[in-house]
């Protein structure tokens, strides 16, 4: 988060490619590990912690117990549950995970040098050019590792390419002055107004959050790059999806930000990240919370385009869960649909 961080060596999570979620266009995003909060429904759990971490994929496992043979601190059991990792052993040197043979073990973050990654995502050149996409930074959160962000995202706007910098806000001023410079966009993220309700369900109060955020509006107004800025906010059920949450983001917007921000998204819950928490042997808040309904969504968005802001700028993203008579009506409507599909659409 500081000067001192490494501008040629950073511990990256994962590199998705054909995305659509994080900007505009098809973009490429490439995922720091390591983040400065901690939300309750986090859907990357992987990427909270800065170090390297083992997961066990029970589904690929053969019993061959190779990895407890070659584990040099003696960090792994194989009983009748699975696979138990004794994570204050384990030291995350990867042995095991090299010599598994059914790729049952995996270590999370890998170190990239600058150059190699500047190479690999630019591999998608034609994509970004034919769709006005481009390369995303995110995480986890990208501004912990802001040395090597701000000299991967300069070496990409010198290539011509349009970047974005996606960020929770809960960073230093002086990641944010390494990174902005060279992002094209910014996609900042706004859970929660209220600070009490922000720092029990992140682990931080939101002030720093909101400070930052006026500074990239500043900077936005008073720079040629970044040009743009979009807010998003998840859609967390009993937690950031109540409509004084909504409202209060919406007043906070209209009042500060209604000249530089372009889009608001409101990113509905999923709970595709549970088997996540399970290969990590952690239990997620979330597990059994449902995704919303499309009228839920429907009554969401229109309280955000009530708040204040121009309704133009509001913009639901993500699955929702059809009530029993929508799958009654899919059913009926589709009889060769013996299995329900459908059963989330995409809004
Ligand atoms: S080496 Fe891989 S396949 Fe063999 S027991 Fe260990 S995790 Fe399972
Ligand atoms: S990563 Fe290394 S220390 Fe950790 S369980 Fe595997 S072999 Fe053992």
């Amino acid at each position: 988060m500081s000067k001192t961080s490494s501008t040629n060596i950073a511990t990256i999570l994962e590199i998705v490619r054909m995305s659509t979620e994080d900007g505009p266009g098809i973009r490429t995003t490439v995922f720091f590990k390591g983040c400065t909060l901690k939300c309750a429904w986090c859907h990357n759990p992987e990427s909270i912690s800065a170090k390297p971490q083992l997961q066990w994929v029970g589904s690929r496992c053969i019993g061959c117990k190779t990895c407890m043979e070659v584990c040099p601190e003696n960090a792994l059991t194989l009983t009748e549950t699975g696979m138990q990792i004794d994570r204050n052993r384990c030291i995350a040197c990867g042995e095991c995970a090299a010599e598994c043979p059914g790729t049952a073990l995996e270590l999370l973050g890998k170190s990239w040098q600058l150059d190699d990654l500047v190479d690999e995502v630019i591999k998608d050149r034609a994509y970004f050019e034919t769709s006005q996409g481009g390369i995303t930074i995110s995480g986890g959160e990208p501004t912990m590792q802001a040395g090597f962000a701000g000299a991967f995202l300069k070496s990409l706007r010198q290539k011509g390419l349009h970047t974005a910098l996606d960020t929770c806000g809960q960073c230093s001023r002086d990641a944010l002055d390494q990174t902005l410079p060279y992002a094209a966009m910014v996609l900042f993220d706004m859970k929660l107004i209220d600070p009490k309700a922000h720092k029990k369900f992140t682990g931080h109060d939101n002030k720093r959050i909101l400070d930052n955020l006026l500074y990239v509006a500043d900077y936005i107004r008073s720079h040629v790059y970044p040009n743009e800025l979009w807010i998003r906010t998840p859609m967390i059920p009993d937690a950031t999806a109540v409509f004084e949450n909504l409202s209060g983001i919406g007043r906070f917007i209209a009042k500060n930000l209604s000249d530089v921000v372009r889009r608001w998204e409101l990113c509905a819950f999923n709970n595709l990240c549970r088997d996540k928490y399970l290969r990590l042997g952690q239990k997620w808040a979330f597990h059994d919370t449902e995704l919303l309904t499309k009228d839920d969504m429907d009554a969401l968005t229109a309280n955000a385009k009530s708040s204040g802001v121009d309704p133009k700028i509001v913009f639901p993203t993500g699955l929702t869960r059809l009530k029993t008579q929508d799958i009654k009506l899919n059913s009926a409507s589709n009889p060769g649909n013996k299995t329900g599909g459908g059963r989330c659409c995409i809004i």
